[in-house]
């Protein structure tokens, strides 16, 4: 079926969402939403994807980038340590996209949003000549003092949730191999196209006071760390070999000859958060976050600032570690 007019396409929406939480007093239809008021303070983020640039529709579904969208801007939410609430859903539509691609784009959207309890409210649809574009704000909320870039001091315990450099492993072997060529692999590609919001992990480490600062990692772990020591001012140091990478990921390697080292340092896209933690709380961090399947590990210390960022390389050696990665405003990847 062909799109439709702004009306019909708002109707396919409405229909793919169904009822919403009795949070939402009124949701989709009319000229703004409704809203049951957070219960602690407002945590509100957004972030645009476009085709292009973030997203491929040769090899990404559209099922996948609903949730691919919710995802990245859940994570915001998950880094400030929020739990999110509400989602609002702006699209720049191509003509040529017809109903079936925004039914399966909100499915998408629906089953994530689902499994953090978010209610999908709203939004905006224009026409986008060339470019499909989708954009997710998320409204959150924090009843303790909200996790920032901010809090890290030096001998506290940097450490990431999950593992580094999934992502880039499926985006890589997704650019050289095509997706037809990966269909036994699934799992490789998952990373990618399909990221976890660490929203349940945010929550845990809050309730425990656990954390000092915290970032997502969405530039890649070498440029986001920059972000929390400077927010921070402090220095980090992190040990290249205590970070964790999965099987799948050294797998992918291997199949397309490249370095899963890198692709944890310098790859983006991995939504694992990035944090600072006390000390003495690192141990009950683990612990509450392996109750949740996550692991925790820790990756390097928070040094004084006059140190600098700096990386303990496989061979021993310290060197800095340069900010390289994704940078929207050159527009490219930076580094290998
Ligand atoms: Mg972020």
């Amino acid at each position: 079926m062909p799109l439709g007019d702004e009306f019909e396409i708002i109707k396919v929406i409405k229909k793919t969402l169904g009822k919403p939480s009795k949070n939402v007093l009124l949701g989709i239809g009319d000229d703004a939403a409704v809203l049951a008021p957070a219960r602690g303070k407002m945590v509100v983020t957004v972030d645009s994807m476009v085709e292009g640039v973030h997203f491929d529709l040769h090899y990404t579904t559209a099922a996948e980038l609903g949730h691919k969208a919710l995802a990245v801007s859940l994570s915001d939410c998950a880094a400030m340590g929020a739990r999110p609430m509400y989602a609002l859903v702006s699209l720049g539509l191509k003509q040529e996209l017809g109903q079936h691609f925004i039914t399966s784009l909100y499915e998408g959207m629906k089953r994530l949003a689902k499994q953090h309890k978010v209610d999908i409210v709203g939004g905006n649809i224009v026409q986008s000549p060339t470019a499909l574009i989708v954009d997710v704000t998320v409204i959150g909320e924090t009843k303790k003092k909200a996790l920032t870039r901010g809090g890290a001091r030096p001998g506290d315990i940097i450490a990431v949730t999950g593992d580094l450099g999934g992502s880039a492993a499926g985006l890589n072997c997704l650019r050289r191999l095509g997706r037809d060529k990966l269909g036994t692999r699934p799992e490789i590609v998952a990373r990618h196209l399909r990221p976890t919001p660490r929203i349940k992990e945010a929550d845990a480490l809050v309730g425990l006071g656990a954390a000092t600062s915290a970032i997502d990692i969405s530039d890649g772990l070498s440029s986001d760390i920059h972000h929390l020591a400077e927010q921070s001012r402090v220095g980090m140091g992190v040990e290249q070999a205590q970070l964790p990478i999965s099987k799948t990921t050294i797998a992918a390697a291997e199949l397309i000859q490249s370095s899963a080292n890198v692709w944890a340092l310098y790859g983006g896209e991995d939504y694992e958060l990035l944090l600072t933690i006390t000390p003495k709380k690192f141990k009950a961090a683990q612990a509450a976050l392996r109750r949740l399947k996550t692991p925790l590990t820790a990756i390097g210390e928070v040094l004084p600032a006059e140190e600098g960022v700096k990386l303990k390389t496989l061979n021993g050696e310290w060197a800095d570690l340069q900010p390289r990665g994704w940078n929207h405003f050159v527009r490219r990847r930076q580094g290998p």
